[in-house]
């Protein structure tokens, strides 16, 4: 793997996004003898997947657990539980298995990029279609990478940006995703909370204790603003989202909270797709494009497998219609 970016890379197939269904699609290929390039904006690897680590705190502040519900999820998770990535968290159940990475939600992901060339840390503003191949390009229109064949993996409000004046665009951008404030505390002390609660109607749908998944430890809290709190207070400084996310929590835990001994928040400015696109994912044969992410079925990481399969799945014809165009 490799961060930073320095050279033009050329590849056949070019996966933007280095997330569940990215690396999906990154793990297909590379199985099946392909050699795909992966472009990440972000240092790590697993996008929404993601774990922060601050001082000697971890917390989960994106996916908070996994659920399959089919097959294709579940044979997933099962070849990495002997390696101890993933173990049930049974707090979450509700009747049916949950499950966390280990240590952190991106342990997932990890093994999907084993031997995949990932270069992090490399932010594509667009992608245009030129001469059989497609140009992705920097912020300053600096050229990074070139490839007959494109699989973009990306939220789909940025995916319609890069991919503007292409004829799917629209489609893609017409798919909204809603943001989502995320509060990570550590406390001194045990705050007056049940390890999980779901308040599917208030400003924290979602608090929960993180140190008390699989594998971790401690006071450490995860609790989640709903995308109408998230929208009204987008703007708010990172420091001040912190101390309303925290006086959220305050009254939920009876008006009083322990001390607090790390505060932070992340915003999530693309977090769900309440109406996804309702197809697995998007092919553009002429084009040599595809497009895919967990927003084209649902809002969780069983949509992002079940997207990225069907990349896959799309993918030899379109790259054999690929090649000949690029040879021709
Ligand atoms: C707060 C929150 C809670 C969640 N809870 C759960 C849960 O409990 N259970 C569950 O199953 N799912 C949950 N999800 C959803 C789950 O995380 C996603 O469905 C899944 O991770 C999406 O994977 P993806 O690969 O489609 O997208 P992403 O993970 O978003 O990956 C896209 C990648 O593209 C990169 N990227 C974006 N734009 C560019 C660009 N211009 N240039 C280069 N790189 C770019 C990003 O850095 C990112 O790594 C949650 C999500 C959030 C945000």
């Amino acid at each position: 793997m490799k961060g930073g970016h320095d050279m033009m890379i050329e590849a056949q197939t070019l996966i933007l996004g280095a997330g569940l269904t990215g690396l999906t699609v990154a793990a297909g290929l590379r199985r099946a003898g392909g050699r795909p390039v992966v472009l990440d904006k972000s240092r790590g690897l697993g996008g929404r997947l993601a774990t922060r680590r601050a001082e000697t705190w971890q917390f989960d502040h994106g996916a908070q657990y996994l659920r399959p519900r089919g097959p294709e999820f579940a044979a997933l998770l099962d070849a990495l539980k002997p390696s101890g990535a993933v173990q049930a968290w049974d707090a979450a159940g509700e009747g049916a298995p949950a499950y966390v990475g280990l240590p952190g939600m991106s342990a997932l992901v990890r093994p999907m990029a084993d031997g995949v060339e990932v270069h992090r840390g490399v932010r594509v503003a667009a992608a245009r279609r030129a001469q059989n191949l497609w140009h992705l390009s920097g912020p300053e229109g600096e050229p990074l990478a070139r490839a007959p064949v494109l699989i973009c993996t990306i939220p789909a409000p940025q995916a319609a940006a890069v991919l503007e004046g292409h004829p799917l665009a629209p489609r893609i951008g017409a798919v909204a995703m809603d943001p989502c404030w995320t509060l990570m505390a550590a406390f001194a002390a045990p705050p007056d909370l049940p390890d999980i609660s779901r308040a599917p109607d208030s400003a924290l749908p979602w608090i929960a204790r993180d140190g008390g998944k699989p594998g971790r430890q401690g006071e450490t809290w995860v609790a989640q603003a709903a995308a109408d709190w998230t929208r009204a207070h987008l703007d708010l400084p990172r420091a001040e989202a912190v101390q309303a996310l925290l006086a959220l929590l305050r009254d939920r835990a009876g008006g009083h909270l322990p001390d607090v001994l790390h505060g932070d928040a992340h915003r999530w400015l693309y977090a769900e797709a309440p109406s996804p696109l309702g197809v697995p994912c998007l092919s553009d044969p002429d084009s040599g494009l595809i497009v895919a992410g967990d927003w084209c079925l649902g809002s969780r990481a069983e949509h992002a497998v079940l997207s990225g399969e069907a990349a896959l799945a799309a993918l030899p014809p379109l790259a054999a219609a690929a090649s000949a165009m690029s040879a021709g």
